[in-house]
């Protein structure tokens, strides 16, 4: 079975859209959370998505919308597009991410979805291999995907090493789920990059090969910043999607 696997799509339209087009063909989706917050179209996100096969978690956005979390976590900036998006999300739409799973979940006896990491599941960002190593005892399957820092990266436990390593996750190569090994992988963000490479950031899995492969789908950034402009969404946001920052 082949799966497409985004995250972060944050309510980014063009660039969902690029993603949907540039993996060819899938039988299901599995979405790891904040598909609103940031960007100008979460209705239309939400939409889109549910059209499909859809595995989906509820991420730190995708709960403050709800309500489920609090703000002061968030920056200015964020706090802002999390209002905006609650004035104009549909309660159709709102109800549906308020029944997302929060914690992580076993998508298959090997692989674990989760939003950001499985000891804190909405909003721990694993970033360093310390990170990574602490969280490897509350994972229950060897390999976990997660998004939330929008860096797409692998952190991975060799099967005959004791340290966990950190590695480039590079476009277009098929990285094989090693048996014994333990990975987390994360494929990026579809909506808002921040690893200096402004294109839509995502992977596919290939669950009869076992393999996982990052690719990434160059969208028309101008007419999402367009339409953050016209939704009056901080400045900031708008502008940083030209760099991939
Ligand atoms: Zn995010």
């Amino acid at each position: 079975m082949r799966i497409l696997l985004v995250s972060d799509v944050h309510a980014n339209l063009a660039a969902l859209d690029a993603v949907v087009k540039d993996a060819g063909a899938f039988e299901r989706i599995w979405c790891l959370g904040d598909m609103v917050g940031y960007g100008p179209q979460p209705n239309e996100c939400i939409r889109r998505l549910r059209e499909f096969d859809l595995v989906s978690l509820a991420g730190n956005h995708d709960l403050a919308v709800t309500g489920k979390v609090g703000l002061w976590d968030f920056t200015p900036d964020a706090r802002d597009a999390i209002f905006w998006t609650r004035h104009w999300l549909n309660t159709d739409h709102l109800d549906w991410l308020a029944s997302l799973p929060t914690a992580a979940v076993a998508a298959t006896p090997e692989i674990t979805l989760v939003h950001a990491s499985p000891r804190d599941p909405a909003w721990e960002y694993i970033v360093t291999r310390e990170i990574a190593k602490d969280n490897l005892e509350f994972t229950k399957t060897p390999f976990c995907l997660n998004g939330h820092t929008h860096q797409p990266v692998i952190f991975r436990k060799p099967w005959d090493g004791l340290k966990v390593l950190e590695e480039r996750l590079p476009v277009n190569t098929p990285i094989p789920f090693a048996p014994h090994d333990l990975m987390f992988i994360n494929p990026g963000s579809v909506g808002q990059p921040r690893d200096e490479d402004p294109r839509a950031a995502y992977a596919i899995v290939d669950l009869d090969e076992m393999t996982i492969t990052h690719r990434r789908a160059q969208y028309d950034v101008s007419l999402t910043q367009k339409l953050m402009k016209q939704a009056k969404l901080p400045d900031r946001l708008i502008r940083r999607l030209r760099f991939g920052q």
